[in-house]
């Protein structure tokens, strides 16, 4: 197994050198569509220069490798993850026809459903791009479902039982989505097992395209995140920013 493990960053007391240029590094450094630099300067001033989770996560991501990313809540887990898929959909959008999304994004809760949905739907706003995400809810009517999943959009933001409920009614097809999935989120993957979708995860992994690029976001470590992992990816690259244990 390939891991690298990042080191806890020193506190940075500005002496210069290369730890602190690397601070210094700004998003356009890190090979993102531009139309994402400007439409986070758009969204959020606050928003000027990478957290160092997403300064190290998105470089691999872009290089399409599966990364499992540890960092505490609220150091910018989402958009190291929303900003790559974005700028991945951008270079390959109306290439193929597709029966499925390219990119699922699952949660523990409709709650963080919906916030996902937001951020990811101002960004695709701004950028002026023709993509399409959609939020799922497990409790929708079959019709509402099949709906939704129509077109198909190009990114399904669900809890686990909401696409195994996809599945069960044939609103999504297998097959569809072992022709289509590019990238498979698990947004806080602690919690996704303890709120008990193990078995409706482990169904969508069995249909994984060996292709499929999977990212899972923490916030801590437990022995359910090593299960996750056993399960979803292939080679991760494991970042701890900082220490968390
Ligand atoms: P996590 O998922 O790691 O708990 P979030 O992605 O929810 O963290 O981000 C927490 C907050 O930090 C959000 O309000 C978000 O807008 C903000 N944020 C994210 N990235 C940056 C950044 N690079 N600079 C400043 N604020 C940021
Ligand atoms: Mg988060």
């Amino acid at each position: 197994e390939n891991k690298v493990k990042d080191e806890p960053e020193e506190e940075n007391d500005d002496d210069g050198g290369s730890e602190a240029e690397d601070e210094e590094k700004s998003f356009d450094e890190l090979g993102l569509d531009p139309r994402l630099i400007r439409a986070l300067s758009k969204k959020d001033i606050s928003i000027s220069k990478p957290t160092p989770i997403q300064r190290v996560a998105i470089p691999l991501i872009l290089e399409g490798k599966d990364v499992v990313a540890r960092a505490k809540t609220g150091s910018g887990k989402t958009l190291a993850y929303l900003l790559p898929l974005l700028h991945k959909l951008f270079a390959d959008s109306g290439l193929k026809q597709k029966n499925a999304p390219s990119a699922f994004i699952l949660v523990p809760s409709g709650e963080l459903c919906q916030q996902v949905y937001k951020e990811i739907s101002s960004l695709i706003d701004l950028c002026k791009v023709p993509l399409k995400a959609v939020p799922l809810r497990s409790n929708m009517p079959i019709s509402d479902m099949r709906a939704a999943l129509s077109g198909p959009p190009d990114i399904l933001i669900s809890t686990p039982a909401g696409v195994a409920k996809c599945l069960s009614t044939g609103v999504l097809q297998s097959t569809s989505i072992a022709d289509s999935l590019e990238i498979l989120v698990l947004d806080e993957a602690d919690l996704l097992l303890s709120f008990g979708f193990e078995e409706d995860l482990k169904a969508l992994t069995a249909l994984l395209p060996r292709r499929c690029q999977c990212l899972l976001m923490s916030a801590t470590s437990s022995d359910d995140v090593d299960k996750l992992k056993k399960l979803i990816l292939h080679n991760p690259y494991i970042l701890t920013l900082p220490e968390v244990d």
